[in-house]
């Protein structure tokens, strides 16, 4: 067995749980349908739990009828899970926005141990600063400069008003064995920079609230897009900072449209509720994204 499964076994004595993590910003395409019945089929492989998260944790992009269609269309693909916002649970809610409070309890940790600082730089700053390395890397933000990496907290009691930054330790590689895609490392400094935990609008970043609900959750692997292959470093850090056990991690090779391009929420044609509403079924549309 993996080395990391099993001391997240012994971790986790109910076993594996894995988990279905939607952002509710868009209809579900049929990469999302692909990496969803990977893990599906990962969880009861193992014999083990599926948790539904509902991840609407940004309020401007996340709409309650695409929350809406992920259930149905999940349903419709065959896809079945035993915790979720729709049937509840012991680690609940699972709506992302329901759960800031576990957010800002990690937010303040992670200033109490000096991981993060607050930045001020604009947009127009960061766009300024989008130079080199990682020019071209479509999937990723550009390594942060460093601008306001020497600025004090101060006495402030919360996070509103400024972005966050995590403060990554620079030169050092970070290595995890992905259990599909097998060795992985990144230098920190070189392939990704300071990155955001918390947003200026008042709202946990991605990166924060995935750690703090992967451990919360007691999730014991992970699986999602290679997309998300060089956030998986940073989520690390986050674990370690934060104290916590990481789980395993999946990513599934992603899905491509006719001319190459990675699928993505604009993709309509191909999203799984257009295909079922012309008739298609699901064994098809799983066909489709290039399953079994
Ligand atoms: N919610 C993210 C998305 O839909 C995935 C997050 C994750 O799997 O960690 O892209």
């Amino acid at each position: 067995m993996h080395k990391g499964s099993l001391s997240r076994f012994l971790n986790s004595p109910e076993g594996y749980r894995g988990r279905l993590a939607p952002s509710p910003t868009g209809l579900l395409h049929v990469g999302h349908a692909r990496t969803f019945w990977i893990a599906a089929q990962r969880a009861r492989e193992h014999r083990g739990m599926l948790i539904l998260r509902n991840e609407d944790l940004d309020p401007q992009r996340s709409r309650a009828e695409f929350a809406r269609a992920m259930v149905e269309d999940l349903r419709w693909l065959g896809i079945q899970w035993s915790e979720g916002p729709d049937c509840g649970g012991a680690c609940g809610p699972y709506a992302q926005s329901e759960r800031r409070a576990h957010y800002l309890e990690a937010w303040r940790r992670l200033r109490e141990g000096g991981f993060i600082y607050p930045c001020v730089c604009s947009r127009k700053d960061l766009a300024q600063a989008a130079s080199a390395p990682n020019e071209g890397d479509a999937d990723d933000e550009p390594v942060y400069p460093g601008t306001c990496r020497g600025r004090a907290a101060g006495a402030i009691a919360g996070p509103a008003g400024a972005n966050w930054r995590f403060r990554v330790p620079d030169g050092e590689a970070i290595e995890f064995t992905d259990l599909n895609l097998g060795a992985q490392r990144y230098v920190a400094g070189r392939d990704f920079g300071d990155f955001l935990v918390w947003r200026r609008d008042d709202v946990s970043a991605y990166q924060l609230a995935v750690v703090v609900d992967d451990a919360a959750m007691r999730i014991t692997e992970v699986v999602r897009g290679a997309d998300l292959l060089k956030s998986t470093v940073r989520q690390l850090l986050l674990t370690r900072a934060l104290g916590l056990a990481a789980p395993d991690y999946f990513h599934c090779e992603l899905v491509r449209d006719a001319a190459g391009v990675r699928l993505a929420k604009r993709h309509d044609a191909l999203s799984v509720r257009h295909l079922r509403e012309s008739g298609m079924a699901p064994e098809k549309v799983l066909a489709m994204a290039g399953w079994p």
